[in-house]
């Protein structure tokens, strides 16, 4: 199979590629198909770069991107196996990923489904759910460094921390994780993923929860208590179902969301005197 060749397109409409369905236009989004396509871009851009995964936690303004937006492309999309273990490229849907693993009665990635994202945006972001994380099973991953460096990292080289890691600057190429077989993989997927729906605003495009859960709090239950459920700025709704949650009811944008997030944060601190932390990530 031949490798593509990169990608440059300009003035792409990023709404279409964010779960939320807001953003402006990029000024330049270049799809790397291989290796030394990326490292390529990185040394043309001095490393300056967004890095887009499935969008499902990114909140983009409006207007013009100006900063390189970059997408890793074919060989950052294969998943394999080699012995004791899965190795999964970071471009890799987690669709694809369960649908893999349902196939092959693989195990350790049932509690994520319905998430829209990929692979490594779920590993930058220690994406969990159900008490379980994406860092769980994780023997080490492959990145390009800050300075533009192939490295592999063991998990214990990594800092995982509710929702963060220590991935900043880096760019995540692939993963390996410890291979386990299981039964019942098709039935443990329904359940998590009734639960999910039965709980989260499917209904609407969204980037999941947006703040963090304070320690032992939920900020979804905070927020429902300022009774902000339903609250509407322009196209914009704290959604009715989960208050942690704000829906995109049509054309919604980025200043539709700013003006809910930062009534939610003001109510909060008001009544708790609690300032809640930004699950999102902002790009501006
Ligand atoms: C309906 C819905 C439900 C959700 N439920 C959950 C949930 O249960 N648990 C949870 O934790 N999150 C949840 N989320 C939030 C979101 O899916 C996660 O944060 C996910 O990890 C983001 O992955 P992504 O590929 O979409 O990354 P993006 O949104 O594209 O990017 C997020 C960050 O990761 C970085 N990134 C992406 N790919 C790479 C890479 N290869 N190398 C380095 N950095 C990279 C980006 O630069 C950005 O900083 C939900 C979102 C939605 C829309």
């Amino acid at each position: 199979m031949s490798l593509k060749k990169i990608e440059l397109s300009k003035q792409v409409e990023l709404a279409k590629l964010t779960a939320i369905k807001i953003g402006g236009r990029a000024k330049l989004l270049f799809k790397a198909h291989t290796i030394d396509d990326l490292l390529s871009v990185l040394s043309d851009f001095n490393s300056d770069v967004y890095i887009l995964g499935g969008g499902s936690n990114l909140l983009i303004s409006d207007g013009l991107i100006e900063k390189v937006i970059l997408q890793l492309g074919q060989e950052f999309s294969s998943i394999s196996r080699e012995k004791d273990y899965l190795q999964v490229g970071s471009a890799v849907k987690l669709s694809v990923l369960i649908n893999y693993c349902l196939k092959n009665g693989i195990a350790g990635f049932e509690y994520l489904a319905g998430i829209p994202a990929s692979l490594g945006g779920l590993l930058y972001m220690n994406a969990s759910a159900f008490n379980k994380s994406i860092s769980d099973n994780l023997i080490d991953l492959s990145v390009v460094d800050e300075n533009g460096r192939i490295k592999t990292l063991k998990k214990s080289e990594i800092t995982f921390t509710y929702r963060s890691s220590s991935l900043k600057n880096q760019i995540i190429l692939k993963a390996r994780f410890k291979l386990r077989h299981e039964a019942g993989i098709y039935k443990k997927i329904n359940l998590y993923l009734k639960r999910r729906i039965s709980t989260q605003d499917f209904k609407f495009p969204s980037l999941g929860c947006i703040f963090k859960n304070p320690p032992e709090l939920k900020a979804g239950k905070l927020i429902d208590s300022c009774g902000l459920k339903g609250k509407i700025k322009g196209q914009a709704q704290v959604s009715g179902k989960h208050a942690n949650f704000i829906i995109n009811l049509g054309k919604a944008n980025y200043a539709d969301v700013d003006y809910l997030m930062s009534l939610i944060k003001d109510k909060v601190y008001k009544k708790y005197n609690l300032l809640l932390k930004e699950e999102i990530i902002r790009w501006t």
